[in-house]
């Protein structure tokens, strides 16, 4: 497989390449040059395969021989080796529990997958690679999880002081290791700022070979229509689902849009937004207008610009209807979301977190629209990780699961920057 660049500006490249630059230089994103299709044979038979070896099926002609089949069959055993149910919330809807990861968020998906290919990219060669990485929560933690322990690989993550929930700062400060966290007296925006800067550097880039693992990286951004198969597999009813993912960057649901474009079938999507909407009024109004963030509940989808909306172009060749055909799109406030995980906890005892809810809710309003369909809501993160809101919503506390007891043993350590590239600088070079 080839890789174009939305910018159509800069090469073709193979898999490898396109996972090692990230970005194409011109600064668009890579775009596989055929989507694969699936065979009648794997329709008839994809419900029966295990989760490793349906990841693999539908990834190997992403990677086509630039990683041994063994070693992409190990890859993929080692992205999906925890549980996807599927559960039934009630008459018509089911929630996909995304958040059985070590790091309890759908991303520890797209980052498991990316850093064992990085991993073996890297292996072998004397060539020492750091990952530099601006989270806001739940990025940071999933990236350098993937990461632990990986042979010629550094991670270091720059998060906002005092902005990410207790669990995530304590995920993110406590692995040791090659995973150091830089806590930035500042906003998520300066970490990003810090971060591309340090991109932009040359004396830096002279010295060391850095690399970036943001969420629009290929090796992130293909492995995560996996779940939307395992949801398919999961999938008893009659009628083909609606999926409602709850969307920021647009990754998640882009993912699953190529698994549907390669014959995975969906009834109809739905892009659930928080109040930061412009895909939502892009649906309405067919004009895309990117805009400044606000902050919200669902603090992983404050995004004004999706970065991943280029890639939604691409996928219906720019055919606006046909956009419009396959894809619903509503937008959810704050209150909304409260009301929502409150709710659904008194009247089906299930309980949701932000984004989750945000999803809920939007899969909802499109039923109640749509007599007689079914859907799946994606439930991208455990409550425990925003538990805040999840406690005021319920008035009640939650249970900290047991994968998570042992962190309040652990000690954070991070070490405290100001939000200036070249303190960024200075740190890195003095490494
Ligand atoms: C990142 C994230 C999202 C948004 O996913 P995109 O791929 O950026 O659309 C939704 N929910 C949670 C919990 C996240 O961490």
């Amino acid at each position: 497989m080839r890789y174009f660049s939305t910018q159509r500006q800069s090469p073709l490249v193979g898999f490898r390449e396109a996972t090692i630059n990230g970005q194409a230089p011109d600064k668009g994103l890579y775009f596989p040059e055929s989507i694969p299709v699936l065979t009648g044979e794997f329709q008839k038979t994809f419900r029966n395969k295990s989760r490793p070896e349906l990841a693999y099926e539908v990834i190997r002609p992403y990677v086509s021989g630039e990683i041994p089949d063994a070693d992409l069959f190990t890859i993929c055993e080692e992205t999906v080796n925890f549980d996807f149910p599927l559960v039934r919330v009630n008459q018509d809807i089911w929630s996909l529990e995304l958040y059985h990861g070590p790091t309890l968020a759908f991303k520890d998906v797209g980052a498991r997958f990316m850093s064992r290919c990085l991993g073996y990219f890297s292996k072998g060669s004397n060539k020492h690679i750091t990952i530099l990485v601006a989270t806001s929560g739940d990025t940071g933690s999933a990236v350098a999880n993937g990461f632990l322990g990986v042979e010629n690989v550094d991670v270091v993550i720059l998060y906002p002081s005092g902005k990410v929930s207790k669990v995530q700062e304590k995920m993110l400060t406590t692995l040791g290791k090659n995973i150091t966290a830089l806590e930035v007296q500042g906003t998520f925006d300066d970490c990003q700022k810090m971060v591309k800067q340090a991109f932009l550097d040359n004396e830096l880039n002279s010295k060391l070979s850095l690399t970036s693992a943001n969420s629009i990286n290929i090796a992130r951004w293909i492995p995560q229509q996996f779940y939307y198969f395992f949801a398919l597999q999961q999938w008893k009813e009659e009628a083909l689902p609606v999926i409602c993912v709850p969307s920021g960057n647009f990754g998640n649901i882009c993912a699953g849009l190529l698994g549907n474009a390669s014959g995975l079938q969906v009834q109809h999507f739905i892009a659930a937004c928080n109040q930061n909407k412009v895909f939502t009024d892009y649906l309405d109004t067919s004009v895309y207008q990117p805009a400044d963030a606000v902050e919200t509940y669902s603090n992983a989808m404050d995004v004004g610009n999706p970065s991943n909306f280029v890639r939604l172009l691409e996928l219906f060749e720019n055919d606006f209807p046909a956009i419009r055909n396959l894809i619903s799109s509503y937008s959810i406030s704050d209150g909304e979301t409260s009301d929502t995980i409150s709710r659904v906890f008194k009247k089906d005892s299930y309980l949701l977190e932000p984004h989750g809810a945000v999803a809920y809710h939007a899969l909802e309003m499109y039923l109640e629209k749509n007599p007689g369909k079914k859907g799946i809501m994606l439930e991208t993160a455990h409550p425990v990780k925003f538990g805040d809101i999840v406690e005021k919503s319920i008035r009640k506390t939650i249970e900290i699961p047991e994968s998570l007891r042992h962190l309040s043993e652990l000690k954070k350590e991070s070490i405290l920057i100001k939000p200036e590239f070249l303190d960024l600088k200075e740190y890195l070079l003095s490494r």
